[in-house]
């Protein structure tokens, strides 16, 4: 169990698999407003790759090939909100996403806690502090707290859709939720473009 910690980009020649658990730390919960301070990622190994990106960076060479390669499913807990910061920081959109929050909703209909907390907790019986999530991330240099906080955001989240995907599957919701995930990153999208609180599919 290690946590790397790299500056800008991931280093050349990472070999993360086909599948990889990705978060991200900002400024803030705006990703118009809010910069991106740091890419979190595991292959589910318990190993965590945290990348630090500076305040004016708009290339990452290696993250943006994992982000765009179709070949590799990158899980996400309310990904709609990490894919649209990383697609205004780098103009590149995720393809082969999968978000736990969303495969929550659509299993777990007998309760409205689907916080990442609460999914560690009753699926895989994980406790986790979420002290640091609301911390200055901005900072150049991380503390250990932040640094364990935010790796424990994605050491887990591959055991975590496990656990929804059987439940999906029990439920008959395996396809909705597919077509959920398919969307996401367009939907992503349309929070930067300028449609973030607008229900598209609405009548007014
Ligand atoms: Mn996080």
């Amino acid at each position: 169990m290690t946590n790397y910690l790299y500056q800008n980009d991931l280093p050349d020649n990472l070999n993360l698999g086909n599948m990889i658990a990705i978060d991200t730390e900002t400024m803030g919960l705006n990703p118009s407003r809010d910069r991106l301070c740091l890419i979190q990622i595991s292959c589910g190994d318990g190993d965590a790759h945290l990348i630090q990106i500076s305040s004016d960076q708009k290339i990452a060479k290696n993250i943006c090939s994992l982000l765009e390669n179709p070949e590799i499913l990158k899980i996400f807990h309310f990904g709609r909100f990490d894919i649209a910061v990383l697609f205004k920081q780098f103009n590149v959109l995720c393809e082969s996403v999968y978000c736990t929050k969303i495969a929550s909703k659509l299993v777990r209909t007998f309760t409205d806690r689907h916080g990442l907390k609460n999914l560690l907790h009753e699926l895989i019986a994980i406790d986790v502090s979420k002290q640091q999530q609301s911390s200055d991330w901005g900072n150049p240099v991380l503390t250990q707290a932040q640094i364990e906080y935010a790796a424990s955001d994605v050491l887990y989240l591959h055991r975590v859709k496990e656990e929804l995907d059987v439940r999906l599957a029990r439920e008959n919701r395996t396809d909705i939720a597919q077509a959920c995930f398919d969307f996401l990153p367009k939907r992503a999208q349309l929070d930067i473009l300028g449609w973030p609180d607008n229900d598209i599919f609405s009548h007014s």
